[in-house]
């Protein structure tokens, strides 16, 4: 039977490579919505592709050959077997709620959603019987390497360092945007690219961890692994360590998330070859110059509505950043001085969420003027 799959955040780097996945895939699924934000031309090309039957982009008048719906119609349509969130931003958060109270099982690329809402997430999702299946290729790695999780005892993700690995903290003060964007591994959107130059995409991903995995912020550790062949680790009580390896591509995590629990070939176009790889090295990070996964750590372990803030801040910090309106060490100290001044709220609910994130995000780019 085909599986029917909608894909929020279509034109994105996730969303396309996903498009490259469910091609190789053929037969196995059918394409029911597509969603995207300004690149319309891009999604008329998808939509022409892969026929979907509905289609979201923020000008509705733009679509050509597929029904225009919201982000929350695409995610009410039982229809679907699977979603997968790959929009960027605090704009995954509603439809993936959707999406979980109508059953449907979700791939999720979208890390906001659970570092701004893991608590209510998570909990709705295990009462409705849905599946999170993570795409971040770090969850996607120690989903894979669980078996059974009350027998771990610790995550080891894996952080390939960025950009400015072997750079000095003060090369890295007075880094360019295009600095900033050249990552040695990964071809991502802007936000996430800046996010691995300060590694507060790591620091996402260890809250993002805790929230998939229930582990607590002192059984998760980071370790720079510059070749990004380990994707990450898990270690068992016993003290064994099982880790998933493989060439640095967001195809495999992508098709593991939406064929789960199978295995196809699909997307694989070649052998992988541990002589061809000859080394791997690890290193613990450098907590100075990359602050943010400290701030991270402390949003994590604080709890509440301290990750929404951190998130909040961040996000309209690179975007500044990205402008050239401020430097890249200001992302984090601005992040820094929002955590500082946060009132944090144990048990939001996701209008507190909302509202809280509306007015940080205030806050945030009035620092900047
Ligand atoms: P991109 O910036 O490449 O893509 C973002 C997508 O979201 C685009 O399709 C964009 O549409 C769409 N979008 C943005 N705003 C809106 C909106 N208001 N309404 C509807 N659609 C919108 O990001 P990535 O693909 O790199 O990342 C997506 C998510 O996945 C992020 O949360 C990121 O953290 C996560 N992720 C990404 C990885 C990667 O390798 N890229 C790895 C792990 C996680 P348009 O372009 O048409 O405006
Ligand atoms: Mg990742």
């Amino acid at each position: 039977m085909r599986k029917k799959i909608s894909i929020l955040g279509s034109t994105g780097s996730i969303g396309r490579q996903a498009l490259e996945v469910l091609e190789k895939l053929g037969d196995c699924f059918e394409v029911v919505a597509l969603a995207a934000g300004n690149n319309t031309e891009l999604l008329n090309e998808q939509i022409k592709k892969f026929k979907p039957r509905y289609a979201y982009a923020a000008d509705k008048n733009a679509i050509e050959g597929a029904k225009y719906v919201s982000m929350e119609e695409i995610c009410s349509n039982k229809e679907n077997d699977i979603i997968l969130v790959a929009v960027s931003g605090r704009i995954g958060l509603r439809p993936t709620i959707t999406a979980i109270n109508n059953g449907i099982n979700i791939a999720l690329a979208n890390k906001e959603t659970l570092v701004m809402a893991g608590d209510i997430v998570m909990p709705l999702a295990k009462s409705k019987g849905v599946n999170i299946l993570p795409v971040d290729s770090e969850h996607s790695a120690i989903h894979q390497c669980i078996k059974d999780l009350s027998q771990v005892d610790k995550l080891i993700i894996t952080a390939s360092g960025g950009p400015f690995l072997r750079k000095t903290i003060d090369e890295m003060k007075n880094a360019t945007v295009e600095q900033a964007l050249a990552h040695p591994r990964w071809n991502m959107g802007k936000k996430i690219t800046v996010d691995s130059a300060t590694l507060m995409n790591k620091g996402l991903e260890v809250i993002e961890a805790h929230h998939l995995f229930n582990m607590s912020y002192d059984q998760i550790d980071v370790v720079v692994h510059p070749q990004s062949i380990v994707h990450s680790a898990v270690e068992y009580k016993d003290g064994s360590v099982i880790a998933q390896l493989g060439l640095p591509s967001m195809h495999i995590p992508i098709q593991y998330a939406i064929t789960y629990p199978n295995r196809i070939e699909g997307i694989k176009s070649k052998s992988f070859s541990f002589s061809e790889i000859a080394r791997l090295d690890f290193e613990a990070p450098d907590w100075n110059k990359f602050k943010a996964l400290k701030l991270a750590y402390n949003a994590g372990k604080i709890g509440g509505t301290a990750s929404v803030c951190l998130n909040a801040a961040n996000e309209e910090a690179v975007f500044a950043f990205l402008k050239g309106e401020i430097k890249l060490f200001d992302i984090i100290d601005s992040v820094e001085k929002m955590m500082q001044k946060h009132v944090v709220i144990k048990n939001p609910s996701l209008d507190d969420i909302f509202e809280l994130d509306n007015e940080i995000r205030i806050k945030a780019r009035e620092l900047f003027k």
